[in-house]
């Protein structure tokens, strides 16, 4: 039986068709402006194979477990799990104690939104503070850091020299983090993922390989 595939389709500028699955299983085309649709969906035919072997993928991969916010529950600062716990004090409304993420009565009620507020104040503070570092020694100076929250990607570097970090980053152990400063840095001065742009992340990150596999590994799990 011969049935359709459903898609999205996103018209641009661009040259080429192309074809990507979005983490919710949606199959979305994006094509050049001129290019008709009987030719997208012989296109979509061509790689029916490709799109039914990229769910299945999908479908496999683990996904982050759903905190619900109670006692006990595990949280990852810094690529170590603190425990939560719910706490009569009324300030500060979230407090990094040893192992511990305490969280006060007050905020019991929006504990999602407080605790990920905690969380981009403390990316903000880590991610800084390592892009400092790094910025000095590797001589690339950006523009702006902006800490973000995107679905997919770690990091970003824009035209005019500004990084952006995904706050889950935060929850990676350092090194990790480190690897991503490290490539963003390198955006600086190769707009691109070419040759020279790996010689300059392996200058300053040797281990960059293992931290990207760390990341396609691990990723799904820095998250709440
Ligand atoms: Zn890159």
């Amino acid at each position: 039986m011969n049935h359709q595939t459903a898609f999205v389709l996103v018209r641009s500028s661009r040259q080429t068709l192309a074809i990507e699955i979005r983490p919710d299983a949606t199959v979305v085309v994006r094509a050049p402006r001129r290019v008709g649709l009987r030719d997208i969906h012989r296109f979509i035919e061509s790689h029916q194979n490709w799109i039914v072997r990229k769910r299945m993928e999908l479908a496999a991969r683990p996904q982050p477990q759903r905190r619900k916010f109670v006692e006990g529950e595990e949280f990852l600062v810094g690529g170590r799990t603190c425990l939560l716990q719910l706490s009569d004090s009324v300030s500060p409304a979230v407090d990094l104690q040893g192992d511990r993420l305490v969280l006060s009565a007050k905020a019991h009620s929006k504990a999602r939104e407080t605790v990920t507020t905690w969380y981009r104040e403390h990316a903000r503070r880590v991610i800084t503070e390592r892009v400092q570092h790094y910025a000095r020694i590797m001589a690339c100076r950006p523009s702006a850091i902006r800490i973000t929250s995107p679905r997919r990607r770690w990091g970003s570097c824009g035209p005019s020299d500004s990084l952006n970090f995904n706050w889950r980053l935060v929850m990676a152990p350092r090194e990790i983090i480190d690897y991503v400063v490290v490539h963003e840095l390198a955006h600086i001065r190769h707009k691109h993922h070419g040759a020279e742009f790996w010689d300059l992340v392996g200058t300053f990150f040797p281990e960059h390989k293992a931290a990207r596999r760390w990341l396609k590994d691990n990723g799904y799990q820095l998250d709440f």
